[in-house]
């Protein structure tokens, strides 16, 4: 194999709250879909190259 290595995208769940509407849910930190709150329809986690962009408070770290 050629050139460097890439670290890999350390993968995992989280407890998210919506801001808008506070309502809880698990993900997953490398989404590559939309994931929108159950409660508003709010976006709560974009699709990224790399990493999902959370848009939302994360509680825990499953
Ligand atoms: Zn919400």
């Amino acid at each position: 194999m050629a050139g460097p290595s890439i670290p890999k995208t350390r993968t995992r769940f989280l407890e998210i709250k919506c801001i808008k509407c506070g309502k809880e849910r698990k993900v997953f930190s490398a989404s590559n879909r939309e994931i929108k709150c159950k409660g508003c329809d709010e976006v709560l986690v974009y699709p990224s190259a790399s990493r999902a962009a959370i848009q939302a408070k994360v509680i825990k770290v499953l």
